[in-house]
Formats: structure tokens, sequence, C-alpha cells
């Protein structure tokens, strides 16, 4: 058998292009998964641990890393974040009154336009009670249906001690502080 005299060139040749493309290979999925890394994380341990990951195992490294990576790039995280904020605003700009659907806000309890009732004053403990409560969630007394007046838990003990009217008065008015029950208070 008569090989061609240069044969061994061309197998040099050919060996050192297959082994250019595996070394650009190997550059290029490094570069491409410090990159990856980058955009999915600010942590730069995670962005060196990553590199190195498929820089020793190459390939297979590389599976690794794609199967334990960040699911979403950090600007997605913040258009997901943006798109998020701008549902609460709508959900905020949206709240209509629910008789004449003009805007009110969350804080009303009678809508300017209609005069519908939003919301009730709880007379336990002044803070703003939907009309539909029969209790206020907030210092647990009975609202009276309709009215807006509140009346005592009857199952509730009642204190002996007197209430000056002074003292009722800042029962009424003060909003952050739960009120005793008292028979008073129904009036
Ligand atoms: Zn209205
Ligand atoms: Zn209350």
């Amino acid at each position: 058998m008569k090989l061609p005299p240069n044969l061994n060139v061309y197998v040099s040749a050919a060996l050192f292009v297959i082994g250019a493309y595996a070394v650009a290979l190997y550059i290029g999925l490094i570069v491409w998964t410090f990159r990856d890394i980058r955009s999915r994380s600010r942590d730069v341990l995670a962005h060196i641990m990553s590199a190195l990951l498929v820089a020793v195992f190459g390939l297979p490294g590389l599976i690794v890393y794609l199967l334990v990576r960040p699911k979403t790039t950090l600007a997605e995280e913040y258009d997901r974040t943006l798109a998020e904020e701008a549902v609460l605003h709508e959900l905020d700009a949206k709240l209509l009154c629910p008789n004449c659907h003009q805007a009110v806000e969350s804080d009303y309890v009678i809508c300017p336009n209609c005069r519908h009732q939003l919301k009730l004053r709880c007379v336990g403990c002044a803070r703003l009670v939907m009309p539909d409560w029969d209790v206020c969630p907030y210092c647990g007394r009975f609202q009276d249906e309709g009215s807006g007046e509140a009346k005592v838990m009857s199952s509730e003990p009642v204190t002996d001690e007197p209430v000056s009217v002074a003292e009722m008065d800042d029962m009424t008015t003060a909003a952050d502080e739960p009120a005793p029950s008292e028979d008073e208070g129904a009036a």
C-alpha cells in the first residue's frame, strides 16, 4: 500500500482546523455562559462559579448550568415588577362608586356625585367600615343595619365603671384605640 507523500501534512492541517474549532467553541461557551449569568444575577460569585463550571466540565458543565440557572433575566424581572405596579395603580385608580360609577377615593364615606353610602364610620372606633359589614373588624362592635350606628355585642360582659360624657366623646373620635364595650355607646 502506497500512501500519498504529503498525507501527513493534510492530516496535520485537518487536526489543526478541528482543534481550532474546538478551542473557539470552548471559549465561546465560557463567554456565553458568563454573559448569560450576568444578565440573570447580580451575584459576582455566581458569575465566577458558572464560568468555572463550563470552563472545567465543558459541554456537560454547560448543560448543568442551563438546568440550574435563574429562570428569568434581570430585565424580565424588572419588566414584571413594572407590570405588577401598573396593575396595582390601575386598581387604585379604578375605584368607582357602585351606584353612579364615578371615580371615588378609597376613604370616601359618601359618593360626592350621587350621595351613595360607600362606607360607614364605626361609632365604636371611628374607623371606616363597609356598609354591609354587621360587625366592625377593628373594635368588634356590631353595626346597626343601615343606620350607620353601632350597638354593643349583647354577649359581651358590661363593665360596671360609669363613663362620663367626655370619655364617651373620646371613644367616638379616637381612631386608633378600640373602645371598650359600653351600653351607653349605643345611644
Ligand atoms: Zn355615586
Ligand atoms: Zn369599630
